[in-house]
């Protein structure tokens, strides 16, 4: 072996850096490091008190999620947020990072499908008590509150009914009843509403929807007005491990570039598609709140300002999963998946899906038929989505 190869063969394992260019890289990049070297004792004593910025460890923090989490801050009128795992880390981080054995938390009965499952099943095992209440109706949500009540969460729009929470209403009873109130604002998103501007003390994202826009990242984002809420999210969030992966906080951010282009393509879409819907002969009755048909348009248009959202429900005349399940088939175009928020308008059935683990009796009283649809209407041309879904019901 020469000289050279050894050499070559030994110092491998170093880590080696590019000459610093006069030039600068356009895009984010990428820093997938999980370890941060320090110069010194001195320094890292420094990091951790505060007295220097840099990172340790991914976990507990890098520049791709630091990065998303500013954007993100930015748009929802928040300091010092957190990216996440998933919305569900999300969700959980506040829940179980805030609460304690003993406490109460209220929600909204019909929040996201997950978030329900862990009021109703999870938390409970921790000793946290939970019960949910109509957040249309505040006189109910103030019925639910008990002694012990400390937090409430709620989504201003619900899934898949497409119902708007009473918000003024449920702001003024967690001020005046001293409870903590996040709001998930998945479905509306900044554009729509920005809960820390209007009086609650938390607001959660699921990033993976209409935030990364591209079903393929998975994300979560929270933030807290208060700094000492927003730390003991932090701890217990980097404690569990729910630590976002770079690459995937780096997608995030680039989704974000075009997020409010694709928001007002997509809710105008939104808006034509459940006119066009409602003139359908074999559908029976629309869900947007942007109609002057949905039970809280004015709601919804104090609310909202004008931004009605990208989500579309409807149902048929014929109730039955054989028919629900023709249009599907006609309709093979429109991917026929669980999510929301795509670029792409994507269908889901709440029956089948979201809304199984009820019972027909408990999925009536939401008003949720076998011949019930969710949309999540995307930036498509128009024309294209008419006739998507006028072939989908000619083959009902
Ligand atoms: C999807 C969703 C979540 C969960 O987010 P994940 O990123 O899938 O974990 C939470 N809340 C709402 C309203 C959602 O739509």
């Amino acid at each position: 072996m020469s000289d050279g190869q050894r050499n070559r063969l030994e110092t491998l394992v170093r880590r080696a850096e590019l000459r610093a260019g006069v030039s600068r890289p356009v895009v984010t990049p990428i820093q997938p490091s999980v370890v941060y070297a320090s110069p010194s004792i001195q320094t890292l004593h420094a990091q951790y008190e505060g007295g220097a910025q840099g990172y340790t460890y991914a976990r507990e923090g890098h520049p791709n999620a630091e990065l998303l989490a500013r954007k993100i801050d930015g748009l929802e009128a928040a300091e010092g947020g957190l990216v996440l795992g998933s919305g569900m880390a999300a969700v959980s981080a506040t829940i179980l990072g805030l609460l304690s054995a003993g406490d109460h938390i209220l929600g909204g009965n019909q929040l996201y499908g997950r978030s329900l499952r862990l009021m109703h099943q999870d938390l409970a095992r921790f000793g946290i008590a939970t019960s949910v209440a109509d957040p249309t109706d505040v006189v109910a949500m103030r019925a639910a509150l008990r002694p012990e009540t400390k937090m409430i969460l709620v989504e201003a729009v619900s899934n898949p009914t497409l119902r708007v929470a009473d918000m003024a209403g449920i702001v003024a009873l967690a001020e005046e009843a001293g409870v903590i109130l996040a709001v998930d604002n998945t479905f509306t998103t900044p554009v729509a509403y920005r809960p820390l501007a209007e009086g609650a003390d938390i607001v959660i994202h699921s990033v993976t929807k209409l935030l990364a826009g591209h079903s393929d990242v998975t994300l979560g984002y929270v933030a807290a007005r208060e700094a000492a809420q927003m730390r003991a999210i932090y701890d217990f969030a980097v404690t569990i491990g729910m630590t976002p992966a770079p690459q995937e906080c780096w997608l995030a951010e680039r989704g974000l570039y075009t997020f409010p282009l694709r928001f007002a393509q997509a809710q105008a879409n939104a808006a034509a598609l459940a006119d066009w819907l409602a003139d359908q002969p074999k559908v029976a009755r629309v869900l947007y709140p942007g109609r002057a048909d949905h039970p809280d348009h004015a709601r919804a248009a104090a609310l909202f300002g004008g931004n009605f959202g990208n989500m579309v429900s409807f149902e048929l005349h014929d109730t039955n999963e054989a028919a629900a399940d023709r249009l599907v088939q006609g309709a093979p175009d429109l991917p026929f998946a669980p999510t929301l928020g795509d670029v792409g308008t994507t269908l889901s059935h709440p029956a089948s899906s979201s809304h199984r683990g009820l019972t027909p009796e408990g999925r009536a009283a939401l008003g949720i038929s076998d011949g019930f649809f969710r949309v999540s209407v995307g930036i498509e041309d128009l024309n294209l989505l008419k006739a998507d879904f006028g072939a989908g019901l000619d083959n009902v």
